[in-house]
């Protein structure tokens, strides 16, 4: 006979989710409206009523072991179809926020989520803190040509954020850590199912497929997903902003270290002035522009209330959007100033604020709405190797 585990539960889970925005789903009645229309209930026809019903009872562990929580794009044709008013689809954003700030290791992401005039003190001086590092040792700005790398020298650039990558990964591994468990737990699934002779790895590899590239890169189900719900005009869709954000978020990534790669192999030093033509800064042009066009779409659609989806936005969707924002716009001005000549004070400036606000992106990535990169393809793993896997 075997043994079911005692399960916990918290009669504060309501009431903290809804301080991250979630809506009163205790309206719920189970009608089971938002399962019939979700594109996502394919396995036991019980998603997304189950977490709903989690949230309302208080089964905290079970919510933050669902991997359904990172697989939902916030369509919100659950939403549009609750006669409740109960929108459900908000109340997985706010679940996933939850999430993010239950994984968190650090407390961090707690106090983005709940407290935003003091997390615009700690970004502030977070900021203030990298622009101070930068400029400890920093050279001379010459005004007959722009010379960033000597104003900022590159070894302090890359010492900063070698240190940043490191506590970045060490946090997400945390998170990371504290979510595999629980889903794995959950699913019935442990290393036995990826060792299990060819069949196991065959499965595994073909998950990994499916949620890196399938899934993550080409963003399959984000394409399908969106076509419910409201419509929106070709140019406003959700999947093509987000894709030209990611995609433009990669490809800004890809050019810096393509730059400092060529720098180390000697091909060319850092910050050396090139034609706008030249591979390297043709990318980081190109993908600069698809980052700001598709954070500019995801913020106006926000701003305008464009559908059901954006209708309710929190702190953190604000937070997340208006920093990468800056990113790709200081880094766009930083470029016109190597191309208008001379060397424009302007131009340091932009350029020092870049790099402080992409360091402080960086060393926020898992304790924000940014963190979804991480969670968000494990999850579809987990998806795709339970589907793959017989008697997971
Ligand atoms: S449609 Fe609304 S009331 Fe019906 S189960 Fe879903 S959340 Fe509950
Ligand atoms: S927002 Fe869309 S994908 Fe998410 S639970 Fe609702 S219907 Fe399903």
């Amino acid at each position: 006979m075997t043994t079911l585990a005692p399960r916990v539960v918290d009669p504060h889970l309501l009431v903290e989710l809804q301080r991250l925005g979630a809506p009163d789903v205790s309206a719920c009645v189970s009608c089971g409206n938002c399962t019939a229309v979700c594109p996502l209930a394919d396995n036991d026809g019980t998603f997304p009523r189950r977490l709903v019903r989690y949230g309302v009872v208080g089964l905290r562990d079970e919510l933050l072991a669902s991997k359904e929580l990172w697989t939902c794009y916030h369509c919100a044709a659950c939403s549009e179809s609750c006669p409740m008013e109960a929108d459900p689809g908000a109340y997985m954003a706010a679940a996933r926020r939850y999430a993010i700030t239950r994984y968190d290791p650090t407390g961090v992401a707690r106090l983005l989520a709940t407290r935003p005039f003091a997390s615009l003190g700690v970004l502030a001086t977070l900021a203030a803190l990298f622009a101070a590092l930068l400029t400890l040792d920093h050279g001379p700005a010459p005004t007959d040509r722009l010379d960033l790398f000597r104003f900022v020298p590159d070894a302090t650039i890359h010492w900063t954020g070698i240190a940043v990558m490191v506590v970045v990964v060490l946090v997400a591994l945390g998170g990371l850590a504290s979510m595999i468990r629980g889903v794995a737990r959950r699913e019935g699934l442990g290393a036995r199912h990826l060792l299990a002779g060819r069949a196991g790895w065959a499965h595994g590899w073909r998950a990994a497929w499916d949620a890196a590239i399938v899934e993550s890169l080409g963003q399959r189900r984000y394409r399908e997903d969106c076509t419910t719900g409201t419509p929106e005009p070709w140019y406003r869709r959700r999947w093509i902003a987000h894709a030209l954000t990611m995609w433009g978020f990669l490809g800004l990534l890809a050019a810096t270290v393509l730059d400092y790669g060529l720098a180390l192999l000697h091909v060319r030093a850092t910050g050396t002035p090139e034609p706008v033509w030249y591979p390297v800064r043709l990318l980081g042009t190109v993908a600069g522009l698809a980052l700001l066009v598709g954070v500019t779409t995801l913020l106006v659609n926000r701003v305008r209330r464009a559908t059901t989806s954006v209708e309710h936005s929190e702190p953190g969707d604000w937070l997340l959007l208006g920093m990468l924002w800056l990113v790709g716009a200081s880094g766009l001005a930083t470029e016109v100033a190597l191309y208008v000549g001379g060397g424009p004070a302007w131009g340091y400036g932009i350029f020092l604020a870049h790099v402080a606000l992409a360091l402080e992106l960086l060393v926020l990535l898992p304790v924000m709405k940014f963190a979804h990169v991480l969670y968000r393809p494990v999850a579809l793993f987990f998806h795709s190797l339970v589907r793959a896997t017989p008697g997971a």
